[in-house]
């Protein structure tokens, strides 16, 4: 039987690299990218990935490696000694490697690298003989001393960086110097020896002085690291499951910390911010690894590179702008990439899709697939077609650009407490905590409470109360620090390294701008600009929502609303199937509409019903003994509702409306307490007596499953006919109109589960439509459907099909029907089961494919075995959850319907659908 391979090589040339980007799932993001760069011949420093399966492999054992693996390792180790021309801590010449962790999905921050591993007492001389250079040699064993303790040895013994951080300090202080650059070879050797000392205070061991054994610890360290509990948080969090585990990256070292010719950097081809598509990003002359984001040093922004004293340098940014620009086209979507120069030489060592906002997102698609910048009208490299960019956005990216931002008046007479770097976008506004944990408590014990994380910086224990809060705001650190890179992959508000910012976190004050705030006082933040506010700055819609929904022409030149536009277009050219909305009132109509809504897929007639005076006349119908006096009663709802159904039709003008007929149980109606008792006695002058036996009457034990729905109108079919003459009435009055509309009423009867319960009632639609279109010699025609939303109904659905004209699948019912869960009770126990993983998400939110679904794809081919080309729609709360959509077109539907915010949202998961085939 073949080995199982556990180890691979990347780097040197393409021929020996044996992998590639499409192997992120075992080799992990960063070790796939390495590998894809090596076999594009960029300059990547060689190494070796140990694959996620070795990782699976060891915490399935409780810590054992893979027989083969440790044989493998052995040999591909070998193979990379010997294209170096070095071994690994040879005393003489050593090989000197980083372990880097790295699993498929990047988790900024979640495993510490080590790096220079290979150097010991011994070999740290051989390297300084070798490089000539003293002081790289001290300075990278002090960091790997460090490294090490706090990262392989910390989560058994307690030492922590921190531990290491106070000496350093310490010896800057003893020998004033500003920076650590600042301190000599003969410095960092006698910092060497005391980190050594606080490493063996700790782990009562010597720092191990044999590489071997350095490399075992460390593969180990990244392993045991993927059961970490903030690991697990980070997943849990950003709902990422379903992975192997960590691949481990050994890589030969580049030093960025040979001089003024050597530096380190980060940087994006593009701000994932604003979506700006100039190159951004920062570097440190003279530093390695985390230097540049770990706020020791402030960096310097990627543009002052080319005017580094040094001539190198010019080179160096060239190469990179150049490198840059490649991987773009290639990966055909924006990276973050990292790197090194090491004595002039560039060096890449990491690239990955960047992370972004939702509004940068948008403007990367249309941007990269226009070739045109949307904000200044430049010209720019065109990447992408329009699929390809419709792909790369998700109905969140849209649904930021419908986020309220800062009312702009309101705004411009805030009052500026300080500005700072604008690390994730957007308006927030909240009180202000300290502490992480205080502000996941607060928002759990009451989630509209809204906070502003207020910190020196973040780290990754801290992502739960980021996630609570409005947003994060920090002292100190980069656009690239921690609390930037998680908050704009969340498309949180987030303004980092306000300097002036004077927190006590003892006292839980923070001085801003010459004022002293405590917790619980408010501010507001802009994301998007970096300036901190004093208080609460109204918010306001944003320019899709007023170019759209109210019609602005100003708003209509918004670079953001033209992207939405473009975006738009291309979902609508690429879609095959239609997308509706569930609107009720002429005005949510006309929004949706104006959202690309091609039709109303659901009006709930009974919203109507809550309106004014109405609720009098349905408590007037349900209290009525007679049918004479229910009719008299229903007469006054027919004005009111003929009169909604003028205007919704009015709305929608050309397009189809499907009205659902009286849906709730009554109970709905009646008011509950003695009070509102006593006044509906009162009001429809009957003794208090009759409105509480009437109420008690309707109570019923599982009014979800009772007399609600079609079971109404058969009971009350007086009902049936007044909500047809509305229908009917109004599409008869409006057609005829000067501006004349053109309707197409559909009239969908609700809750079947057997076909004689449509029959029943279609025959009472049928005879008063055609009265009244016969009365008024109106040309208007109409069809009659009904809901799949009972199991048997989508069983039956060739014999519905019979009598039905259309169906919609009702699919919050047929869940609750399907599962037999309670709509309204099931938060009782659902944390218990996503808890548990007996459910994956919550099937109210995300339509369960395998069951429910299962009913939506039998009622389809049913009902069209039938009646061929059978018209099919969803009009439950999935209609705008992107991969329910997704699951629609694939079913055969004919359209999806939601709400009207959600309808550009569906209409990119449409075209998504139909893109992916
Ligand atoms: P993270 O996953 O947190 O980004 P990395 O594994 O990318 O961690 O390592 C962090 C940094 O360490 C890198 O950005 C790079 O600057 C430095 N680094 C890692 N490996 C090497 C190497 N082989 N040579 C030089 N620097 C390295
Ligand atoms: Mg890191
Ligand atoms: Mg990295």
């Amino acid at each position: 039987m073949a080995q199982k391979k556990y180890v691979y090589f990347y780097g040197v040339s393409k021929e020996l690299t044996e992998g590639d980007s499409s192997m992120k799932a075992i080799l992990g993001g960063k070790g796939a990218n390495l590998a894809e760069m090596a076999n594009a011949n960029l300059p990547v420093p060689p190494g070796l990935t140990i694959s996620t399966e070795a990782c699976a492999y060891y915490s399935k054992t409780g810590g054992k490696y893979a027989p083969e693996m440790e044989k493998q390792l052995k040999a591909q180790l070998k193979k990379l000694e010997d294209n170096m021309g070095k071994k690994l801590g040879d005393p003489k010449d050593p090989l000197l490697v980083s372990v880097r962790s790295g699993a498929a999905v990047s988790m900024p921050g979640m495993m510490d690298t080590v790096l220079n591993l290979g150097l010991t007492d011994k070999s740290v001389l051989g390297f300084i003989e070798q490089t000539g250079n003293e002081r790289t040699g001290w300075d990278c064993y002090r960091r790997f001393i460090d490294m090490f303790g706090d990262v392989v040895m910390g989560p058994y013994t307690g030492l922590t960086h921190h531990d290491f951080e106070v000496e350093l300090e310490a010896i800057k202080k003893k020998y004033k110097a500003a920076e650590d650059t600042d301190l000599t070879a003969e410095q960092l050797k006698e910092l060497t020896e005391v980190y050594k000392k606080v490493y063996q205070n700790k782990v009562k061991k010597p720092f191990p002085q044999d590489p071997v054994e350095q490399l075992d610890l460390s593969i180990r360290a990244v392993f045991g690291s993927w059961g970490s509990e903030r690991a697990e948080k980070y997943r849990q969090i950003n709902k990422i499951s379903g992975l192997l585990g960590t691949a481990v990256n050994v890589q030969v070292m580049v030093f960025g910390n040979m001089g003024s010719q050597s530096g380190t950097g980060v940087a994006f081809t593009r701000d994932g911010g604003t979506g700006h598509s100039k190159p951004m990003g920062e570097y440190l002359v003279d530093a390695q690894g985390e230097d540049v984001v770990a706020g020791i040093r402030t960096p310097k922004h990627l543009d002052d590179m080319p005017n580094e004293e040094s001539p190198i340098w010019k080179k160096a940014y060239a190469d990179l702008q150049k490198i840059m620009a490649r991987l773009e086209k290639h990966y055909k979507y924006p990276q973050d990439v990292e790197f090194t120069v090491q004595e002039g030489k560039l060096f890449m060592l990491q690239t990955r899709n960047a992370k972004r906002t939702g509004l940068a997102g948008v403007r990367w698609a249309v941007e990269m697939a226009t070739g045109m910048d949307f904000f200044t009208g430049e010209k720019q490299a065109k990447i992408l077609n329009q699929k390809e960019a419709l792909m790369t956005l998700s109905g969140d990216d849209l649904e930021q650009l419908l986020f309220p931002i800062f009312d702009i008046a309101a705004e411009k007479k805030g009052k500026v407490l300080t500005t700072a770097l604008p690390a994730g976008p957007g308006a927030a506004v909240g009180k202000i905590v300290f502490e992480a944990a205080e502000a996941e408590a607060a928002v759990a014990k009451n989630p509209d409470e809204k906070v502003i994380l207020v910190r020196h910086e973040t780290s990754p224990e801290d992502v739960g109360g980021m996630w609570a809060a409005q947003g994060v705001l920090t002292s100190t650190g980069g656009m690239t620090s921690h609390a930037a890179v998680v908050a704009r992959g969340w498309g949180k508000c987030c303004i980092c390294g306000a300097g002036d910012l004077k927190i006590d976190y003892a006292k839980k004050t923070v001085g801003i701008g010459g004022k002293l705030y405590k917790q619980g006082d408010w501010i507001s933040l802009n994301g998007s600009t970096g300036i901190v506010y004093d208080g609460q700055i109204p918010t306001q819609v944003s320019p899709v929502v007023s170019a759209v929904v109210d019609g602005k022409a100003s708003a209509k030149n918004d670079p953001i609303y033209k992207m939405y536009e473009q975006v738009s277009k291309w979902s609508d050219s690429n879609r095959t199937i239609n997308v509706r909305t569930n609107a009720d009132t002429p005005k949510d109509s006309k929004a949706a509409r104006s959202f690309g809504a091609e039709g109303i897929g659901l009006c709930r007639t009974e919203h109507m019903f809550f309106e004014g005076d109405r609720i009098w006349a349905i408590r007037e119908f349900i209290l009525a003994e007679d049918e004479i006096s229910r009719k008299s009663a229903l007469a006054k709802l027919l004005k009111h509702q003929q009169k909604d159904f003028e205007g919704i039709f009015k709305a929608m003008d050309g397009l189809p409306v499907t009205v659902r007929l009286l849906d709730p149980p009554l109970h709905e109606f009646v008011p509950h307490t003695k009070k509102d008792q006593q006044e509906m006695a009162k009001r429809l002058g009957v003794p208090l007596k009759k409105v509480t036996e009437r109420v008690q009457e309707l109570h019923e034990f599982n009014p979800m499953l009772g007399h609600r729905g079609c079971r109404l109108s058969i009971t009350f079919p007086e009902l049936c006919v007044m909500q047809t003459k509305a229908i009917i009435g109004a599409a008869c009055k409006v057609a005829k109109l000067k501006k004349a509309v053109k309707v197409l009423p559909e009239i969908m009867i609700p809750l079947i589960g057997t076909k004689a319960e449509l029959d029943f009632l279609e025959k009472i639609v049928r005879e008063n439509a055609e009265e009244i279109i016969a009365k008024t010699g109106s040309k208007v025609t109409y069809l009659v459907g009904t809901m799949i939303e009972i199991p048997r109904a989508a069983l039956t659905a060739d014999e519905i099909a019979e009598t039905a004209e259309f169906f919609s699948f009702g699919t919050n019912d047929l869940t609750q029907m399907t599962f037999g869960y309670s709509r309204d009770d099931i938060g009782t126990f659902l944390p218990d089961y996503l808890g548990e993983k007996i459910l994956p998400s919550d099937p109210f939110q995300h339509l369960d494919q395998t069951g429910v679904g299962q009913l939506v794809k039998i009622g389809v081919e049913r009902g069209r075995e039938t009646r061929p080309g059978l018209k099919c729609g969803i009009c439950g709360e999935h209609g705008g959850d992107p991969e329910s959509v997704k699951f629609c077109v694939k079913a055969g539907l004919n359209y999806v319907s939601c709400s009207p915010y959600r309808v550009p949202i569906a209409r990119l998961a449409a075209a998504q659908a139909a893109i992916k085939g």
